[in-house]
């Protein structure tokens, strides 16, 4: 539930009610935005707590939450949650950052290439698979530590941060210790073990939507991440299965605006995996900027026809670069922002950080 402050209630009101609220056992959120002041509850006995919270005079209301999800849900958390990405990079508020490199990390050479190649066309954070979901077990499975070691190496010379996927909760540790943001792709997201242990890692979290999972859905694997206490998740639509077979899935971008009205949370859009087709990449792009996406993750490779995984969807270096200045026109009509890539850092494993903007949630 959550429960409405009355204007002008003191910081002494608040700390009270939100005391109480832990001595009935409920675990509570506070988000204070410029006009209401509002606390988030989640826990058991909500007729008890209900009787006794609206007695006080400092409350206003006290609004159960009707959706199953209860932490990722725009009732408990009314402003859009900002995440911090490492960089000072931020989800969620006016900035719209690129996420762009090859599908797999396939070799030093092509993921350092991919890396700069990216970086001179803008894109604010690198991905990279080592550990590859592949359909087929003949496929390429990806690098596994050796593939985390190549992005470390990538993220310190070319001083982007690093996306990267974890498919088994025992290797959350491990890839938490060599990427910005901990990446849980559609064939993943009903995991739940693996849902909680990206939770307790309290790393930036990029759940992408399940291959046929509703909204709803979706937003219940975040409230398993949420409820680890981990408020860095970053949500990403990246097409679902349709009968529709011109292109690899349908990239569901009302999804965008759902998303927005029912969470808090900032969605971003991938239009690689959503499309299929590196030539249909770019116009998704933009309509997924034009819907109100909080960012986009492309592939790109230096070379996609020799790429060891989706090749077919990934773009040119020089594709990318042209799309991210139609991007970054395309965001400043819209009063957002394409922001620039980072100035190589230190060693960003535990390095220093710029601070992040204000009220990007930083961990
Ligand atoms: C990926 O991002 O490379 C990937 C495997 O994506 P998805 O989980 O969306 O298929
Ligand atoms: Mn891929």
């Amino acid at each position: 539930m959550v429960i409405v402050m009355r204007p002008g209630s003191t910081q002494e009101d608040i700390q009270g009610v939100m005391a109480t609220l832990r001595s009935l056992g409920f675990m509570t959120h506070l988000s204070q935005g410029v006009e209401r002041t509002i606390i988030g509850a989640i826990g058991e006995k909500r007729d008890l707590a209900l009787a006794s919270l609206e007695a006080l005079e400092c409350v206003e209301r006290v609004i159960p939450i009707v959706q199953p999800y209860k932490l990722a849900s725009r009732e408990f958390h009314p402003e859009p949650s900002l995440v911090n990405a490492g960089q000072g990079i931020c989800f969620g508020g006016a900035q719209i950052p690129i996420i762009a490199g090859p599908c797999a990390v396939e070799g030093e050479e092509q993921l350092l290439q991919a890396a700069r190649m990216v970086k001179a066309a803008g894109a604010t954070l690198l991905r990279g698979g080592a550990y590859k979901p592949r359909t087929s077990p003949y496929s390429f499975q990806g690098l596994h530590e050796e593939g985390l070691r190549i992005l470390s190496l990538a993220r310190t010379e070319v001083g982007l941060p690093v996306v990267s996927e974890v498919l088994n909760p025992r290797d959350v540790e491990l890839v938490a210790r060599h990427v910005d943001v901990l990446q849980v792709g559609a064939r993943n997201m009903q995991n739940f073990p693996l849902l909680r242990e990206v939770g307790r890692s309290g790393m930036p979290v990029l759940l992408k939507r399940g291959l046929a999972a509703t909204i709803d859905e979706w937003l219940m694997a975040a409230e398993y991440i949420l409820r680890e206490g981990n408020f860095r998740v970053i949500l990403c639509e990246r097409g679902i299965r349709t009968y529709e077979t011109a292109t690899r899935n349908t990239l569901d971008l009302s999804a965008v605006p759902v998303v927005k009205e029912r969470s808090h949370l900032p969605v971003i859009v991938d239009p690689s995996h959503g499309t299929g087709k590196w030539r249909l990449v770019p116009p998704m792009a933009r309509a997924a900027v034009a819907a109100g996406a909080d960012g986009l993750l492309i592939e790109v490779h230096p070379q996609p026809a020799l790429a060891l995984s989706d090749g077919a969807q990934s773009l040119t270096p020089a594709n990318f670069a042209a799309l991210v200045r139609d991007l970054r026109r395309l965001a400043n009509l819209l009063g957002r922002e394409i922001p620039e890539p980072a100035g190589a850092t230190g060693p960003a494993a535990g390095g220093e950080r710029e601070p992040a903007p204000g009220g990007c949630v930083a961990g």
